[in-house]
């Protein structure tokens, strides 16, 4: 049985300045994820198994706006978000303002296979974290600083707050057609305290049915407006769509810059970006192994 694989590190206005030694740890980074997703895959995993491990390596990259290497708050400090998505099933999980979760995308998983819920926030969702056991780090954790810098320049002149992307996200079809998929962010460099993005949630930033896996990046707020993920699945699923038109359908509606997504299904792994770039690889049964950064270089809007 065919199985194929995408991963995210994130869109945005990636220059082509992008220092040679970020250039080589990004690709370095999602390399070695697209491996680890190769290996489950062809070893039989679940999808709903492979996207969950993959984004949680995403997050352990300082590399990625996700886990340790979040954007700050305009306060300094990180609030993070994430979610996760088993298509077979219809289950779902996210959680959103964490602060002290090394991984929310564990998190979420376990608010899916444990909660009665589908979405947990704040001090609440910590607090189910710290009692099911899920490894918790001081807020100080996720510093870097290349995110410190960003937020810095963004706070003294917000016309130069543009965000390079960096939000994380797996999508993955497995041997037995199974779809899920994942997708973890610390938001948008200087962001107010409690915003929340699309990625999170279910239908905007992130979804998947019986047929299809999407995962975004992007503008949060413009891909919650369109709810990009959902309107995707629905143009293929009730259209008939392919997907990855489908996915140049909606992001054509967008501003230019807006973002990127990526996608899975019978027909592959697909990447659609109308952005300057996305961090993304893709990898397929039949042989195929990818990984890219601008936009000119694999799929183009
Ligand atoms: N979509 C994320 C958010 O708005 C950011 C990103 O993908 O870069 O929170």
């Amino acid at each position: 049985m065919n199985w194929s694989v995408a991963i995210h590190g994130g869109a945005g206005a990636i220059p082509e300045t992008l220092s040679a030694e970020r250039r080589e740890a990004c690709l370095a980074a999602l390399d070695g994820t697209l491996r680890s997703g190769v290996q489950q895959l062809s070893a039989g995993a679940s999808a709903i198994d492979v996207v969950e491990d993959l984004v949680a390596m995403l997050e352990d990259e300082p590399s990625f706006n996700a886990g340790h290497g979040a954007v700050y708050t305009r306060e300094g400090t990180h609030e993070l978000e994430a979610a996760i998505m088993d298509g077979d099933a219809g289950s779902c999980g996210a959680v959103t303002q964490i602060m002290t979760i090394r991984n929310p995308i564990r998190l979420a998983r376990q608010v899916m296979d444990r909660s009665p819920h589908v979405m947990l926030c704040g001090e609440g969702a910590e607090s189910f974290g710290a009692d099911i056991g899920v490894e918790q780090v001081d807020n100080t954790y996720f510093d870097t600083q290349l995110r410190r810098a960003e937020l810095d320049r963004a706070l003294s002149d917000p016309t130069l707050a543009v965000q390079e992307g960096s939000t994380v996200g797996a999508v993955a079809m497995d041997m037995q057609g199974r779809c899920a998929s994942a997708t973890s962010t610390g938001g948008m460099t200087g962001k107010w305290c409690g915003r929340i993005g699309d990625s999170p949630l279910i239908g905007s930033g992130t979804y998947a049915d019986t047929s299809c896996a999407i995962s975004c990046t992007g503008h949060g707020e413009a891909f919650i407006r369109h709810v990009v993920a959902h309107e995707i699945s629905a143009m293929h699923r009730h259209g008939g769509v392919p997907i990855d038109e489908a996915a140049h359908a909606v992001l054509g509606k967008m501003e230019d810059g807006a973002g990127g997504v990526i996608l899975v299904d019978a027909s592959g792994a697909h990447a659609v970006i109308n952005a300057k770039g996305m961090y993304r690889g893709l990898a397929e049964s039949g042989g195929r192994f990818e990984t890219a950064i601008w936009n000119d270089q694999m799929a183009e809007l």
